[in-house]
């Protein structure tokens, strides 16, 4: 192992893996197809928002003054439908003008009433409160033209498209995907569907690690599952490295002489530390091969899974100066007991229950790193501190699955 880092910290890891930066460009794409990118530059906005005064509500416009004392009695001289249609309508004294939600306002008018405060017969409008200015969404209440609403770095999620489209923008310069390499190790591995003999299980790994690339907005290819021979896994990581940004491997970094993954970068590879202080998730490796940079994920499928969620998205996000997405993280009142360990940072996975006092964790499955059920039946995992000790109604960490 000569000076390599051996089982560091998760921070540590982490500063590790950081030292090796990604080639990130830019690429445009039409805006309906950036959902989940990162943005790549500082967007201003293209106009306004609003571009115009407008109404909040279905109603009326009209002058504040004149619905001081109720009910009051107005004349209705119009009607200015939806948005857009543009009118020359001004309201005068004791007017009104019938308005829907988002069209503009007419000239003379400055407060809003909505519709059910108001009884209306032939064209005389009986007001029965007086109107409301706050009522009228002001231009540029929002946003003003020029002004940067989303700095580069931002993950866009639903609401952040829809304000790239409010900003008028088309087309968004987005962050290229990185094409993730997935390569997962074991003889004993068979794709589902196919038929299981004895002492086979299926590979499941590779399928939870695509899902969760493309969480991070990224380009996961599954390679094919390699057996256990140094000569298919250096073919393979020749392959991947030639062709994508990052190559994730599960399987195979343990201590035993199978673990050809760790074996491989010690001799051949570049590598940076092997083994973290975190539970499940203690055999990870990280380094380059060929430059390319390489994460040896744990074979068991919840540790493979939290060794994603602690280190490969954290170095992800920053590699790509991405913002998001963003870890759910908050605090649970234990429910049930769990257990942590003496030099590991350990993850316990738990239901979570809102309750009117706040945030509930029940650890209620059994723990084991090869148990993927305990993961997808669970909302959180709880993270407890190495060497601490957790009663019941002790509030934790908790981050949600
Ligand atoms: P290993 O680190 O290769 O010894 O694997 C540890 C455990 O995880 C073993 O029980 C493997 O069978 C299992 N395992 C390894 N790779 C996968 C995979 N891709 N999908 C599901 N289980 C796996
Ligand atoms: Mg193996």
């Amino acid at each position: 192992m000569g000076d390599i880092p051996y089982f560091v910290e998760l921070a540590q890891a982490l500063d590790i893996c950081k030292q090796t930066t990604l080639q990130t460009t830019v690429e445009r794409v039409p805006l309906n197809e950036s959902h989940n990118r990162i943005l790549a530059v500082d967007l201003p906005s293209l106009v306004d928002d609003p571009p115009f005064d407008n109404s909040a509500m279905d109603g009326f416009a009209m002058r504040y003054e004149d619905t001081v004392d109720v009910p009051a009695k107005l004349e209705v001289i119009g009607t200015i439908q939806a948005a857009g249609q543009e009118d020359n309508i001004t309201v005068e004294k004791g007017q009104a003008v019938r308005i829907m939600t988002g069209a503009p306002i007419p000239n003379g008018a400055d407060s809003i009433l909505q519709v059910e405060l108001t009884s209306t017969e032939n064209n005389i409008v009986t007001l029965h409160q007086e109107s409301m200015k706050h009522f009228i969404r002001k231009k540029g209440e929002n946003l003003s033209k020029g002004q940067t609403a989303l700095e580069a770095g931002t993950y866009l999620t639903p609401s952040g498209v829809g304000l790239c489209a409010t900003m008028g923008h088309s087309s968004i310069p987005v962050v290229k995907r990185l094409k993730v390499a997935i390569i997962s190790t074991g003889d004993e591995l068979k794709q589902p569907g196919e038929e299981l003999e004895r002492g086979q299980i299926y590979e499941s790994n590779s399928f939870g690690l695509c899902g969760l690339v493309n969480w991070l907005g990224h380009e996961a290819t599954r390679l094919h599952c390699v057996g256990d021979t140094i000569e298919d896994l250096r073919e393979t990581l020749n392959q991947a490295s030639s062709e994508h940004d990052l190559i994730l491997t599960s399987g195979g970094v343990s201590m035993g002489d199978w673990d050809l993954v760790r074996k491989i970068m010690e001799e051949e590879g570049d590598l940076h530390f092997w083994r973290v202080k975190l539970r499940p998730g203690s055999p990870p490796l990280f380094g380059t091969w060929n430059n390319t940079p390489i994460f040896g994920l744990p074979g068991n499928p919840v540790s493979s899974h939290v060794v994603f969620r602690m280190l490969v998205a954290p170095w992800i996000r920053h590699s790509t100066r991405a913002n998001g997405p963003i870890e759910n993280r908050a605090f649970a009142k234990l429910a049930t007991k769990v257990k942590p360990t003496k030099d590991c940072l350990t993850l316990r996975r738990v239901s979570i229950e809102i309750t009117e006092s706040g945030l509930e964790a029940h650890q209620r499955i059994h723990q084991g790193s090869g148990n993927i059920a305990s993961m997808a039946h669970s909302e959180g995992m709880v993270i407890l501190q190495p060497g601490c000790d957790y009663s019941i109604g002790d509030s934790v960490e908790v981050m949600f699955l």
